[in-house]
């Protein structure tokens, strides 16, 4: 088994694609989209963890496209709301079903969860981005990874930078959102960042590393 010179990643978010890309060029590993592909209908995400939905995805496109196949599965985790928006965080407004763009979808899921946290005191608002990766081809399961990144939720958003929830969430080490962070400082420390890292370590142990070029 041996890791080719580029794997799939599936995913439809081009901020995703960015991060993912940036960690794998350090092990000289190209990393695709799935623009390049024929139209390939999504699957039914309806995992109740983060890990059935990234195995969910990597198995599905792996046999769609017979690409090595990486998936995320990704969510902000709040503990005054129980853990919500947890798998639903791309859904979490209830928009997604009606194609808009990214940014209103953003804006509408962002313009929920500050309403939610309005009344719990700012020491309350703690919370967690997680993130599961899977790497699979059509017969095997390669390897499952996690990440996740501590913070709290601000109810006026900073930054410019990133997507989703990142200008409301102030990553605890730093004391910045995370759409303050530049790419690759919020990889450095990401729930993404992380589970990227796992990834790449996973490989090596399965001595399935290319070997340097
Ligand atoms: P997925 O594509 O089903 O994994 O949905 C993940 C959702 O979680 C995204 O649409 C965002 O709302 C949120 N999310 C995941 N990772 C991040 C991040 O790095 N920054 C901000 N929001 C994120």
């Amino acid at each position: 088994m041996s890791v080719p010179d580029s794997i799939v990643f599936a995913s439809s978010n081009p901020h995703k694609l960015e991060e993912v890309s940036r960690v794998f060029a350090g092990i000289n590993v190209t990393v695709v989209g799935l623009d390049g592909f024929q139209e390939i209908p999504e699957p039914v995400e309806d995992g109740r963890t983060f890990t059935a939905n990234a195995l969910i995805k990597a198995r599905y496109y792996a046999q769609a496209t017979g690409r090595v196949v990486l998936a995320d599965d990704s969510g902000l985790c709040v503990d005054a709301l129980g853990g919500a928006p947890g798998v639903l965080s791309a859904r979490y407004a209830g928009v997604i079903d009606q194609p808009r763009p990214r940014k209103q979808v953003d804006a509408a899921n962002n313009a929920k969860l500050v309403d939610q946290l309005r009344a719990v005191p700012e020491a309350e608002r703690t919370a967690r981005f997680m993130c599961v990766m899977a790497l699979c081809d059509a017969k095997t399961t390669w390897a499952v990874v996690r990440g996740s990144v501590e913070g709290r939720i601000v109810l006026e958003p900073r930054g410019d930078n990133g997507f989703g929830y990142d200008p409301h969430f102030e990553i605890a080490a730093l004391g910045r959102t995370a759409a303050e962070l530049p790419p690759d400082e919020k990889n450095a420390i990401s729930h993404r960042g992380v589970a990227c890292r796992h990834m790449i370590d996973a490989l090596r142990q399965l001595q399935v590393q290319r070997p340097p070029v």
